[in-house]
């Protein structure tokens, strides 16, 4: 068995339940290019102006499909291990850290233990929810152990 493959099996048996909810599918808002085309940006005032328009509610996506999974992980709920963790650039590229923010030390799909890549979940729009609160995913890095076995992400809490 691989260190990955060990990793996972730890993950899957002994991690802790974790709803991600996120957003597949859809079109970029006609909001995001009002401006400025090569330069997208979410505008309020277009969706004011276009009221009947679908309101991408400040995501600049439309038309989405939300997916609910459900992983496991390693959930590490001390500031001291997050500081510990974090460089300096980590620290200032995901801002001060606050009480309440976690990190999540590897994740797993909880249907089948399988590897689940959360690099690429959109930071502001798709979230985790744990133990009914809700986190954005802000900084995702590899877990290298002589070879890469998971992910290790910085996950802020929602205000
Ligand atoms: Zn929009």
């Amino acid at each position: 068995m691989t260190k990955k493959e060990r990793f996972l099996k730890y993950l899957y048996s002994k991690g802790k339940s974790i709803t991600l909810t996120y957003y597949t599918g859809g079109s970029v808002c006609p909001c995001m290019i009002s401006r400025d085309a090569n330069n997208p940006a979410y505008s309020a005032q277009w969706h004011i102006d276009n009221s009947s328009a679908e309101d991408c509610n400040g995501t600049g996506y439309i038309e989405q499909t939300e997916v609910s999974t459900t992983l496991k992980g390693n959930i590490q709920t001390e500031l001291q291990s997050l500081s510990n963790f974090m460089n300096r650039e980590n620290k200032s590229e995901i801002g001060e850290l606050q009480k309440g923010d976690i990190v999540l030390f590897g994740q797993c799909s909880a249907s089948d233990g399988s590897w689940f890549d959360v690099s690429n979940l959109v930071e502001d729009r798709d979230y985790f929810t744990i133990d009914s609160n809700r986190y954005f995913r802000r900084n995702t890095t590899d877990i290298n152990f002589e070879s890469i076995v998971g992910q290790v992400s910085i996950l802020k809490r929602s205000q």
